[in-house]
C-alpha cells in the first residue's frame, strides 16, 4: 500500500530563483514547463555558470498534470516518481491482455513533484532567475542577440530556447491543425477517491476500448494509486475530440459500468486536461540562428503514441551538451527509423479508427512485454521490431505503408 498522494498543491518559487536585477543574458529559456526546466538542469549539469533567465506567463506552479513513462533509463527526475507499476492492461472487446515487466516498470511523476524537484535542482548554483507572470509575445533577431518582447518590457538574449509548449493560442499549433495528417490525443482526467476499495493497485490500464466508440476512437486510461485513489482519463484519438462536459459524462458512465461507482461513491479531487497533437509534421527546430525550439513546440511528441516526457529528457540533455561545446548533434538523438512505422500508425488512427482496438489488442497479445516497451520508447532492437511486425495484421498494414511511401514520394516531388 502506498502513502496517500499529496495532489493538487501549488509549488512555491524558491527565494534563490527570484528576480534580482536585469542585464543582458547569455541564455534565456521561454517556458518553465517540462522542457524549459529540464534543459536548465542539463545546462547547469554541464557546468554553465553564466546567468540563465527563465520567463513564463503563468503566475504559479500548480499540480497541473501527471507524467508517466517507462523506466528504460535513468532521468534526473525518476527518483521522485510516486508510483510504479510492473503490470499494465489493454482491454478490447472480450479480451484483456496484461503485460508484466519487472525490468521496465511504468513510472508516475506528479506535476507538483516534478516542478518542486526541478526548481530545487536549478536553484542550487544561484545563477538562474525565474520570472513568472511574463508573457513572451515577440522575438526579434538582432546583430547582437535576440530581443524578447513582453508587455512589461524587453530582454536581450545571446541564445533563446523556446519551450512555450503548444497552448491552444499557439500559432504553431493552429498551423499544424490545418493539416489533413493531424489528429489529437485529447483527454480529461479525473483524480478521485472512492468510498470503498475499488481498484487493483498492482495493474494500471493503458487503454480500455470497451467504451462506446460512437463519437470517434476513444479509450479509458486508469492509474490506480491504491485501492481507492486513482486518476481515470477519458481519451479521444480523433480530429474533433469532445467538449469537457462530454468527457465528464463519459467518465462517470465508465466509473459506473466498470467499477460500479455511482457519483456519490467517489470524491473528485481534481482534473487535468490535455490536447496533444499527434502528427508527423516537422515542427521548426531552429526558427532563428540564435533560437531553438524545445519540448512540444520543437516536435518532441512521439507522433504515434503522444508520449513526450522521455524524448524531452533525451533531446534537452543532448542540446545542453552541444551548446556547451560537448559535441554531438541533438537532431540525431531520436532514431529516424521509427518514422515510417509512426506514420503508418497515424494513418491507421486517422483512416481506420474502427480497427484500432482490435489491432492494439493483437499487438499487445502477440509481443513480448519488454520488446514492446523498448519499441514504445524508441529503444528496440531489429528483433524486437520484427516481433512487433509479426504480431500485426499484414494486409492492412502493407496497404497503409504503401500509401505512406506514395505520399512520401509526392512530398519529395
Ligand atoms: C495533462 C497532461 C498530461 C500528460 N501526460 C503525459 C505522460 O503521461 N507522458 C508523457 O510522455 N507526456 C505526457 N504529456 C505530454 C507532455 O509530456 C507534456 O505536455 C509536457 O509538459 C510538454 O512539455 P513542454 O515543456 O513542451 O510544455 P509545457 O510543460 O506545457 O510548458 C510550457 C510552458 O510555457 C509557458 N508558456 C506558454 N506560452 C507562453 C508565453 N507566451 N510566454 C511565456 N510562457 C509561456 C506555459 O505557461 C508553460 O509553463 C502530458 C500533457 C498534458 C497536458
Amino acid at each position: 500500500m502506498t502513502a496517500r498522494m499529496r495532489r493538487g498543491r501549488s509549488v512555491p518559487l524558491p527565494d534563490r530563483l527570484r528576480p534580482r536585477g536585469a542585464g543582458p543574458e547569455r541564455y534565456v529559456i521561454l517556458g518553465a514547463g517540462c522542457a524549459g526546466l529540464s534543459l536548465c538542469h542539463y545546462l547547469l549539469e554541464r557546468g554553465v555558470d553564466e546567468p540563465i533567465l527563465i520567463l513564463d506567463r503563468k503566475e504559479t506552479f500548480t499540480d497541473d498534470r501527471t507524467w508517466c513513462f517507462w523506466d528504460v533509463e535513468e532521468t534526473p527526475f525518476s527518483g521522485r516518481a510516486t508510483r510504479r507499476w510492473d503490470s499494465w492492461a489493454v482491454r478490447a472487446g472480450e479480451r484483456e491482455i496484461v503485460h508484466t515487466s519487472a525490468r521496465y516498470p511504468y513510472l508516475c511523476l506528479t506535476g507538483a513533484d516534478f516542478y518542486e524537484d526541478a526548481l530545487e535542482k536549478i536553484s542550487a548554483r544561484g545563477n538562474v532567475t525565474v520570472r513568472l507572470g511574463e508573457s513572451v509575445e515577440t522575438l526579434e533577431e538582432l546583430d547582437d542577440g535576440v530581443l524578447i518582447g513582453t508587455p512589461a518590457g524587453s530582454y536581450l538574449a545571446g541564445n533563446v530556447f523556446d519551450g512555450r509548449g503548444l497552448p491552444p493560442d499557439s500559432p504553431v499549433l493552429k498551423e499544424a491543425r490545418r493539416e489533413p495528417a493531424w489528429i489529437s490525443q485529447q483527454f480529461l482526467g479525473l483524480r478521485l477517491r472512492a468510498s470503498r476499495p475499488t481498484f487493483d493497485p498492482d495493474t494500471c490500464t493503458l487503454m480500455d476500448f470497451t467504451v462506446d466508440q460512437g463519437r470517434g476512437l476513444r479509450f479509458a486510461y486508469v492509474l490506480p494509486f491504491d485501492e481507492r485513489e486513482a486518476l481515470v482519463e477519458n481519451v479521444y484519438l480523433s480530429r474533433t475530440g469532445a467538449p469537457p462536459e462530454t468527457h465528464r459524462a463519459e467518465l462517470s458512465a465508465y466509473l459506473r459500468d466498470r467499477y460500479g461507482l455511482a457519483e456519490g461513491d467517489y470524491e473528485a479531487e481534481g482534473e487535468e486536461w490535455g490536447d496533444i497533437p499527434m502528427t508527423s509534421r516537422r515542427f521548426p527546430r531552429k526558427p532563428g540562428t540564435r533560437i531553438r525550439a524545445i519540448g512540444t513546440l520543437g516536435g518532441e511528441t512521439r507522433p504515434s503514441t503522444g508520449y513526450t516526457f522521455l524524448r524531452v529528457q533525451r533531446y534537452c540533455r543532448a542540446l545542453a551538451a552541444s551548446v556547451t561545446g560537448g559535441g554531438g548533434d541533438p537532431e540525431r538523438v531520436h532514431p529516424r527509423r521509427y518514422g515510417l512505422l509512426d506514420r503508418v500508425f497515424l494513418r491507421l488512427l486517422r483512416e481506420q479508427p474502427e480497427r484500432c482496438p482490435g489491432i492494439y489488442a493483437r499487438m499487445f497479445a502477440g509481443t513480448r512485454p519488454d520488446a514492446l516497451v523498448r519499441f514504445l520508447t524508441e529503444r528496440s532492437s531489429p528483433s524486437d521490431e520484427a516481433g512487433l511486425i509479426r504480431a500485426l495484421p499484414k494486409l492492412p498494414f502493407l496497404r497503409l505503408a504503401a500509401g505512406e511511401s506514395i505520399d512520401g514520394v509526392r512530398e519529395i516531388l
